[in-house]
């Protein structure tokens, strides 16, 4: 009797500590607009509680993972990675990083059903603001809601060694956004990578797989004539080849997002998804989700 009075006492406990952190957490950024379409995808659009600059993030099923529930969250206002299919890359220069409360707020403004955070909205979490958003992930750990997350990054080679120093142990997947294996074009059409080394940031992700288990996913955006043929996937094949813990991933561009590229049909995915067969690389295909509603990839920048 006195163990289950204790053990309530505890749970209650718990309960209402978790309570007063998420409400602590959730006060951080102010929703003030909700939009679905229909699809089982949710932009939501508020303002940061502390400065008042406009935030936007987005709540979908992954049509990849027997439809589990993600919230995509921005780390930051403005984004240094400037990469040009990106809205916000083109028109949000870099303002600051959010604070950890920022971040974990937009999560809970979503989260009864989500089991994913992914750092995948406004801001490169990895380059502009890893302290952060760890920090952010460790709180939304502590409520012991049974997240998982993702962080979806251009890749940054110090600070990647950091999180391994420092964060490994949290249950973060990295998505790598590499798109380009030929530095000078990545560089073009990424400029926030100017400087990196593929090489450098392929072996220390195959590091973090080999400390922490988590193979890490390499986004790849399918652009017409820009990194679609046959060489393309040869490279693709050249530079993972032998190497542990990583899936690739291919997607459309989503529809308006690089001016003067069309999107490429499904089939035409799946065509270069069989020249990296023919390499020998396995691959999935991730279908573009809310579109229509600027909720996809490369879409989601706030307005000023
Ligand atoms: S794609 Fe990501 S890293 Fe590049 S500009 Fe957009 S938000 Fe930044």
């Amino acid at each position: 009797m006195w163990l289950n009075y204790q053990s309530l006492s505890a749970r209650t406990a718990l309960l209402k500590f978790s309570q007063g952190r998420r409400s602590e957490m959730k006060g951080k950024v102010k929703t003030l607009s909700r939009i679905r379409n229909g699809e089982g995808v949710e932009k939501l659009g508020g303002i940061l509680v502390g400065d008042k600059k406009p935030i936007v993030w987005v709540a979908y099923r992954d049509p990849c993972d027997s439809g589990r529930k993600v919230v995509s969250v921005a780390s930051a206002v403005g984004c240094a990675g400037r990469c040009k299919f990106c809205l916000s890359g083109r028109t949000r220069p870099f303002v600051r990083p959010l604070t950890a409360g920022e971040i974990a707020s937009q999560a809970l403004a979503c989260i009864e059903e989500a089991r994913v955070v992914n750092f995948a909205c406004e801001g490169d979490a990895v380059c502009s603001n890893l302290d952060n958003s760890c920090r952010a992930i460790k709180m939304l750990c502590r409520l012991n809601l049974g997240l998982t997350f993702i962080i979806t990054t251009t890749g940054h080679q110090e600070n990647l060694k950091r999180f391994l120093q420092k964060y490994g142990e949290l249950p973060i997947r990295f998505y790598w956004s590499l798109n380009f294996l030929n530095p000078g074009t990545r560089e073009y059409f990424m400029p926030g990578t100017k400087g990196s080394s593929l090489v450098g940031l392929r072996n220390i992700f195959e590091e973090i797989y080999r400390a922490t288990g988590r193979v890490v996913t390499v986004s790849w955006v399918v652009m017409a004539g820009l990194n679609d043929s046959v060489y393309d996937a040869g490279r693709i094949g050249q530079f993972f080849n032998g190497r542990a813990g990583f899936e690739i991933k291919l997607m459309a561009l989503e529809p308006g997002s690089l001016p003067g590229i069309e999107t490429h049909p499904e089939e035409d995915i799946e065509r270069f998804g069989q020249f990296l067969t023919q390499v020998g690389v396995p691959f999935r295909v991730r279908k573009i989700v809310g579109g229509r509603i600027k909720a996809g990839c490369g879409t989601t920048a706030p307005l000023n």
